[in-house]
């Protein structure tokens, strides 16, 4: 079973394309590393699975069905940039908001909800914080947050943005572990990072993107020189960053 097919998706900003004839198909149950320099389309990339810009394709599925039928199953986190931190809310109440779609419409959340919202902010080792509001917080502790609430979301499938960038050394150790036993648990985990170090211990499968999907296999397969070298221009750029990782 794909948890992710495209077939032939394409997106442009205006003028910019920002994406070209991007097939391929993804296999439920794995962690999966989207890779590729600045500006390459990930973002976009994911935002066009999520159906929030408007995309040409001739088949994207995720989950086996189209976006409006399986929404509530994905987990999105966009990349912290575009997140607003000020925003005034307290973290349980962050999480708790992972539960709405199973509330139905009107309905609040129970002290049943509320436990479970807490169990899931202890999975990602923030229980003390329930109490903070969200812009108290690091930014890794704010990326845990939302990892807590897509647990608390019980999603499928998780769609994170790059969930590394800014983050403290002890809470990317808290991420990527609690992301591979939601792989363990059989669900599907779609990561976009910049950085090639350390791409190949932390994920299953790589896809390489620069405006098109250049590579998409095991890491080993992916990392060639060759295949870097038509995504960043340069290997030796990826062989100073590998380096630097070790
Ligand atoms: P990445 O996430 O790999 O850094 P993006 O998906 O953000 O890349 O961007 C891909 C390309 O599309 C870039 O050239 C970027 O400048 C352009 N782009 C992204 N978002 C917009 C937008 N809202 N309007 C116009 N151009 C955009
Ligand atoms: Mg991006």
């Amino acid at each position: 079973m794909y948890a992710i097919e495209v077939e032939h998706l394409s997106v442009s900003y205006f003028e910019t394309t920002a994406l070209e004839d991007v097939s391929l198909n993804i296999l439920s149950g794995q962690l999966v590393g989207i890779i590729g320099p600045n500006g390459a389309g990930k973002s976009t990339f994911i935002k066009a699975l999520m159906a929030l810009i408007p995309a040409q394709a001739e088949k994207i599925t995720l989950l086996g069905q189209t976006i409006d039928a399986t929404r509530t199953q994905i987990a999105y986190v966009p990349q912290r940039s575009v997140i607003d931190w000020d925003f005034p809310i307290r973290v349980l109440d962050a999480v708790l908001i992972g539960c709405y779609p199973k509330l139905g419409l009107f309905k609040r959340p129970n002290k049943h909800h509320r436990a479970f919202a807490s169990a899931c902010l202890e999975r990602v080792g923030m229980s003390e914080f329930a109490d903070r509001q969200i812009g108290e917080l690091s930014g890794g502790q704010q990326q845990r947050v939302f990892l807590a609430r897509a647990l608390a979301q019980e999603a499928e499938l998780l769609l994170l943005d790059e969930p590394f960038v800014g983050v403290d050394v002890v809470s990317e150790r808290v991420i990527i572990d609690l992301l591979r036993t939601l792989r363990d648990e059989g669900k599907t985990i779609i990561v976009v990072h910049h950085d090639l170090s350390k791409t190949a211990d932390y994920f299953d499968e790589l896809l390489l993107l620069n405006k098109t999907a250049i590579a998409y296999g095991r890491p080993e397969e992916v990392l060639q020189a060759d295949t870097i070298e038509g995504a960043y221009g340069n290997p030796l750029a990826f062989l100073k960053k590998a380096e630097v990782s070790s």
